[in-house]
């Protein structure tokens, strides 16, 4: 049936074509150039409606952060027709966000319109200004609704949108740990907004602690300024908060310099505790310096609008301090939609949303997720080692020589990170090396190995597993690693590129997510930085605060925001950061 339309279709095509071809020849002598480019998209639009199309591939992104927009920027396949859903209608750099809080760069300076990043592309990519609330994986589609960020009067309706493939990319929120009173009286920065609101809160502060009607207790109060998190973004701001008081309020409120104060609480026992132990030390010695009050040990329990409760963890004490205004950074939780999401899926008694090392969510097909709202489930060795013996054991004699592990070695590296992690911890060259390096000296080569021996070699490989950190480097680098499988989909299908399957057979189609750590930098005011390099190589100082400012502005997202957070920096420079509470 369907033959028969097509052969009619192309005969009436044929027809047709003809007969515009004969018009465009008689009119060639009077402006007939025009009349016969307009015969010819005529006729290929006919032939296109004529022609069985083939459907695009629908990719569907949810979130605009730095996970989605890696992806966005990275995928080059014409043949995918893409959707793409967020709140946020921009990409936020967002390890500037502590220096918007204090006008060193201003908000503008540091987002990209997500429709000036996907306009660049020659592909189908179209945005909408949504949230998504519901995840469909039966009927293969989302549930959308209009941003709560829209003033716009009227009702849009919520809309639903089809995927062959969906990309979560939604990031995280803010973890107060059911913290009584921190919703409503503390404020996050996470995004844009709050770095903006809290730029407003600091003036607002000063303006109010200089009315003549206040007691000096109050002033004290007002001007006391709380950081919750010792983490890197808490110990970020509140270097940048300290550098803002000192080089620029203090100078327009001198009489407020005494009343001033900036307090960072931690619940360990140091700040950084990520970082490498002598960036910790520097780094509260610093702050020890510039009068910042570092309170480790304490941990919040309970927040009202003028006084912050902590609970001493040495003696379980409680304190109240009053303050002004009290920045909660304590890390990220995970967000309700996607807990909707876990629960729907089967990962309801999980923390965070489960992936393999694909970033395939665990439980659905043709759903990806990647960035701070997931994590990947990576697996033991332990829990395949049957397998991989077996797939090395080809003639099934339940002995091998180290030698005849040789085919399985390569996949044994790529599909458990933490193989390598030990080979470098235990200064091994292979995994030769390991197998031989058994302590009953049985794996010698040309000795035999059974499965107990097998295991006894690789008992301490799994210590070194560890999830990745949520961090933009993680977020941007899964995002490229996606967008670059979805590139070679179509051709991986025919050639599989990935490790053997251990558990069933053939091989994966893709490498699986590995991620390259480039190193942490940690800001800590007065010009001065911190940074921890690949190898472990630390480095703290005026000299690290110039190699943060040339690594940061290369790593942003155009030429047009690095011109602006250059020219932000050199502003600051010259004429100081603005106090003007707009
Ligand atoms: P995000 O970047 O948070 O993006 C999430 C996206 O999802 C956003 O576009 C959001 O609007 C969208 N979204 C939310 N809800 C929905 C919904 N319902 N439907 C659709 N879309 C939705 N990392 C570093 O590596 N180095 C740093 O120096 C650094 N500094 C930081 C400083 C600050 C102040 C903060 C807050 C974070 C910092 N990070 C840093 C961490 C880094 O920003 C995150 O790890 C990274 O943003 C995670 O990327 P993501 O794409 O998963 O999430």
């Amino acid at each position: 049936m369907r033959g028969s339309y097509y052969t009619f279709y192309q005969k009436a095509y044929t027809a047709f074509r003809d007969h515009h071809k004969l018009l465009a020849v008689c009119t060639i002598s009077g402006g007939g150039l025009v009349a016969y480019s307009d015969v010819r998209p005529f006729g290929s639009v006919y032939a296109d409606a004529a022609q069985p199309t083939t459907k695009k591939t629908k990719v569907v992104v949810l979130g605009t952060g730095w996970a989605g927009t890696s992806f966005l920027k990275n995928l080059k396949d014409p043949s995918f027709d893409v959707e793409v859903v967020s709140p946020s209608n921009y990409f936020a750099f967002t390890p500037l966000l502590p220096s918007v809080t204090v006008g060193t760069v201003e908000a503008r300076s540091v987002v990209e319109p997500i429709r000036t990043i996907v306009q660049k592309k020659d592909m189908d990519i179209r945005f909408k200004e949504a949230e998504c609330y519901k995840i469909d994986t039966v009927n293969q589609k989302v549930h959308c609704k209009s941003t709560q960020n829209s003033n716009i009067a009227g009702k849009a309706d919520d809309f639903t949108v089809d995927y062959d493939y969906l990309v979560v990319a939604m990031g995280a929120r803010a973890n107060t740990f059911n913290t009584p009173g921190v919703v409503e009286n503390a404020h996050f920065l996470k995004e844009v907004e709050d770095a903006l609101r809290i730029r407003r809160s600091i003036i607002d502060c000063f303006e109010r602690a200089s009315l003549p009607s206040l007691s000096e207790e109050e002033k004290q109060r007002i001007l006391h300024f709380v950081v919750v998190g010792g983490g890197p973004t808490g110990v970020e701001f509140a270097a940048e908060l300290h550098d803002f008081l000192h080089e620029d309020l203090i100078k327009l409120y001198p009489s407020l310099q005494k009343y001033t104060t900036v307090t960072l609480l931690e619940a360990s026992d140091h700040i950084l505790n990520m970082f490498d132990k002598r960036i910790t030390a520097f780094a509260e010695e610093k702050f020890k310096r510039d009068g910042i009050q570092v309170k480790t040990g304490s941990m919040v329990v309970k927040v009202t609008d003028k006084a912050i409760s902590l609970k001493e963890r040495s003696t379980g004490e409680t304190k109240s301090l009053p303050f002004g205004m009290v920045v909660w950074s304590t890390g990220i939780g995970t967000r309700p939609v996607i807990m909707d999401f876990m629960k729907q899926i089967g990962q309801g008694n999980r923390r965070v949303m489960a992936t393999d090392e694909w970033l395939r969510v665990e439980g659905v097909p043709n759903v990806y997720a990647l960035g701070d709202c997931a994590t990947i489930n990576q697996r033991s060795v332990m829990e395949d080692i049957a397998a991989i013996f077996s797939k090395a054991d080809k003639n099934k004699t339940g002995k091998l020589n180290v030698g005849d592990f040789s085919d399985v070695i390569n996949d044994i590296t790529e599909r458990y990170p933490q193989v390598e992690l030990h080979l470098k911890s235990q200064k091994l060259k292979s995994f030769v090396d390991l197998l031989q390096s058994n302590k009953d000296g049985t794996a010698k080569q040309g000795t035999q190995m059974d499965i107990e021996k097998f295991k006894a070699a690789l008992s301490e490989v799994d210590s070194k597993m560890k999830s990745l950190p949520p961090t933009a480097q993680v977020a941007a680098q899964q995002g490229e690693y996606l967008a670059k499988c979805f590139n070679r989909m179509k051709e991986c299908d025919e050639n599989p590129e990935g490790p053997i399957r251990f558990r069933d057979s053939g091989r994966h189609r893709f490498k699986p997510f590995r991620y390259k750590h480039l190193g942490q930098f940690a800001p800590l005011g007065s010009d001065q930085a911190a940074a921890q390099l690949p190898g472990d190589w630390v480095s703290i100082g005026h000299s690290t605060q110039w190699l943060w400012y040339s690594v940061y502005a290369s790593k942003l997202v155009s030429w047009r925001t690095r011109f602006l957070v250059v020219g932000d920096w050199g502003r600051r420079y010259i004429f100081g950061r603005d106090s003007s509470r707009i």
